[in-house]
Order: structure tokens, then sequence, then C-alpha cells
């Protein structure tokens, strides 16, 4: 007997039939014998469609009132998922996200959890109820409804399941796990069978939306074990999946277990910035004041300490207002010119085994160079390496470095 949290995303509650069907793994889960917490999204394309009419009604755009709306979607799949568990002859009720409640700070559209009290839905559960709550929604602490940001049912479940304290948090999606790197564009891409916590949380915040990064964060500091699997397969069978675990769990390490992509990527450079101390604070200070994150940043050095070239990347929704800051900003900064580009796109490579070898970057930039790609920007870490390249060649190079690093299945 075991205490789960089971997640369904978009499309797995697309329409009636895909609820039933996704109904009946709880009622598996349950029959077996455990208590199970269900956490749900809205239906597929339900958010997006809310996020519209929020902006066909009015040019003032409350934050607090689109949270009002967008929150909507995951309300109607609760209630429909309870009442057709209901008809299965499984006990179940809905639970709004204010209902338990999943406490977040203020910050509408991206709020952050802060607390839950999940009393109710544990005695709901281990008395054999199921409980169904409504992903993506939490509480401010001015009682206004907040919405976790996008693709954040996930963390809903997965902080769930920590506060619950769950044997394993089951992210039911249209994939039948984590792949070394999306399906959809590498079709040779192959299914893991796990994957460390530090390495999902690089795949996702490097642009893997199989699971949203916050929720990985919160997995990982609350040692959440999450298995990712198909909501599509046959409920009468425990279907294989992706686990999500500690890194000592993994008993075969490979070098490089994923390759990620973001195309969201713009990049602006300052030629001839002052070569003197305070400059790189003023240029990203000014920044940070407006709100909004640089990610990758290269300066070089300066021929005889005058000036300087620096180069940084915001995501493409940030580059007009980054563009506007710096040029208001530029007689306290002083640069010579301002360039600046959409259609970039980051192209990474990760893997924990990177620690223990050399020569993994050097494979990398010979297989983009054999493909005739250009760097324009590199960044690392311990366990991953980025390069900034043309977005044209963005699936061209993923799909060099899945063959490059031996990931193609046979
Ligand atoms: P849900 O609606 O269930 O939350 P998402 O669309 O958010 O599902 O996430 C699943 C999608 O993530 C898949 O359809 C797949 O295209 C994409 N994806 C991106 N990278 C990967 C990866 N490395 N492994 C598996 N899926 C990935
Ligand atoms: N429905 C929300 C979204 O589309 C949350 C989620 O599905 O995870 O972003
Ligand atoms: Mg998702």
């Amino acid at each position: 007997m075991a205490r789960l949290v089971m997640k369904f995303g978009g499309t797995s509650v697309a329409d009636m039939d895909r609820i039933r069907h996704a109904a009946a793994h709880i009622r598996r889960e349950r029959e077996a014998g455990n208590h199970v917490v269900a956490v749900v999204s809205a239906m597929a394309g339900e958010t997006n469609r809310l996020v519209t009419f929020t902006k066909t009604a009015g040019r003032l755009q409350d934050p607090r009132e689109y949270d009002m709306v967008v929150s909507a979607g995951e309300q109607v799949t609760a209630g429909l998922m309870a009442m057709v568990l209901q008809d299965m002859g499984v006990p179940a009720r809905s639970y709004a996200g204010w209902q338990l409640p999943i406490r977040t700070d203020g910050a509408h559209g991206k709020a952050r959890i802060t607390a839950i009290e999940g009393r109710d839905v544990l005695a709901a559960a281990t008395s054999g109820q199921v409980a169904v709550v409504t992903g993506f929604q939490g509480i401010s602490p001015g009682n206004r409804m907040t919405t976790l940001g996008r693709g954040g049912s996930d963390t809903s479940a997965v902080a769930l399941a920590g506060a619950l304290k769950a044997d394993r948090c089951d992210i039911y999606t249209d994939v039948d796990g984590v792949y070394t790197s999306d399906p959809r564009v590498v079709p040779r891409a192959r299914r893991l069978d796990r994957i460390a916590y530090e390495e999902m949380l690089e795949m996702a915040s490097l642009g893997a939306k199989v699971l949203q990064t916050r929720s990985v964060e919160i997995a990982m500091v609350h040692r959440v074990p999450v298995m990712v699997r198909l909501s599509f397969a046959d409920p009468a069978a425990s279907a294989v999946g992706t686990l999500v675990c500690d890194e000592d769990e993994i008993v075969e390490k490979l070098v490089v277990s994923g390759i990620a992509c973001s195309t969201d990527e713009a990049k602006i450079t300052l030629v001839r910035v002052a070569d003197r101390p305070g400059k790189a604070a003023a240029i990203f200070g000014a920044l940070a004041d407006a709100n909004i994150n640089v990610d990758m940043i290269v300066q070089n050095i300066s021929e005889g300490g005058q000036a300087t070239d620096l180069t940084f990347t915001v995501s493409n929704a940030d580059l007009e207002r980054a563009v506007r800051v710096l040029e208001e900003a530029r007689n306290e900064i002083s640069y010579e010119r301002l360039l600046n580009a959409h259609g970039a796109a980051k192209v990474s490579i990760i893997g924990v085994g990177m620690r223990s070898h050399a020569g993994v970057a050097q494979t990398m930039f010979r297989a983009l160079a054999d493909k005739g790609i250009n760097i324009e920007v590199i960044s690392t870490s311990e366990i991953k390496v980025s390069v900034l390249i043309d977005a044209e060649y963005a699936e061209l190079a993923v799909r060099a470095l899945h063959t490059a690093f031996g990931l193609d299945a046979d």
C-alpha cells in the first residue's frame, strides 16, 4: 500500500473520453489498495483560450483578475473528474486550490507555493475517497486566486506530494517518459528509465517542457520520487515510465543523458563599453530593476584596457524592453553601439557523467562544426554545456549532437 499523487496534464483530460481513461488509472491504483490524491490540469487548449480572453478584455491587465480567469479551466476538469470517478463507483470529491488551501506569494501569474495545508485531502485519501485537486491554482496572502506559471500543475502535484509525504508523484502525460531529447524534434530519441534530479532540473530549465522547472526543484529539495508516464496506456496495466530520482539510484550513468533546446532567445551586444569597474553592475542592475532576466553573458578582453564588447541573452518577449532600458541608461553605462537580434537558439547537452569525463565540450563543438554551425556564445556548468546558435539551425544541431553522443535509438 502506498500514498500516491497522480497528475493528469491537459492532453490527458482533453475531452470526456480521456477523462474516463484517466479515471481508470486512478481506479486501478485505488483497487490495488493505494491512497490516491489526483491533480488535474485544464483541458488541452483551455488555458490558452482563457488567456486570449484576458487580452481582449481591456488595456488594464490587472494580474489578479488575469489569475481569476485563467485558473478557471482546472476547476472544470476537477469537478468532471470527480463526477466520472463517482460514476465508476469510486468515491471522490473535488478541491479548488483555495479549499486546501495551497498558499502562495502574491506574484500573480507566476506565484510560488509557500505552504500547503493537506489535512483534509489526506484524511479523504486515507478513508478511501479520491481527492481531486485543481492544478495550477493557489491563494495569495491577500486571499486572491493565484496561478503558478504556465505548466504549473506539475508543481502543484509535486508540492502536494511533498507536503503529504507521498511515496511517489506520477505525472501522466502524452509521452511515456522523459526522452534523451524532445521526441517531437528527434524521432530517434530514447526513453530513459531513470534520470537524476539535477539532470532533469537542467533539462527543464533549458527548454524541455515535459516537467515545469519549479516542480523539479521541489522534487529535488523534498526528495519526492517522480514518475513520468503515458496516460494513454492501457489502464489495466501499470505502464513503464521514467523515474526522476537521486543520482545514487542510477546504476548505468551516461556521460550525456539529454539534449535540450530553447528558441526563446534574443541576443544583445553592447559595442565598446568603457572598461571600468562598475559598468557591468550598471548594465545588469538596470535590467534587473526592470525585472528582465539575463541568461548567457560573455565579455571580451579589452585591447589596451579602454573598451570592451559585452554580449548577453534575454527572452524574446523582453528584448524590446531591454533595449529601451539600455538606451535610457546609455550615459551612465557609456557604450558606442547597441546591436540586438531575435532568433537565437540555446542548445544544451546535459549529464552528471560530465563531472568525471574530459573532452565532452570538444565533442560537442566538433559535431556542430561538422554541420557548419557557428557558435556565438558558450556557457557551462558542472553538468551542462550550452551554446547559442542561429535558431534556423536549432533542430539540425540537436539531432547532430544526439548522434554524436551515441544517444540515437537503434
Ligand atoms: P502536459 O499537458 O501533460 O503537462 P506537456 O505538453 O507540458 O504535457 O509536456 C509533454 C511534452 O513535452 C511532450 O509532448 C514532448 O513533446 C515535450 N518534451 C520536450 N522535451 C521532452 C523530453 N526530453 N522528453 C519527453 N518529452 C519532452
Ligand atoms: N493549465 C495550465 C497551463 O496550460 C497549467 C498546466 O497545464 O500545467 O499552463
Ligand atoms: Mg505540462
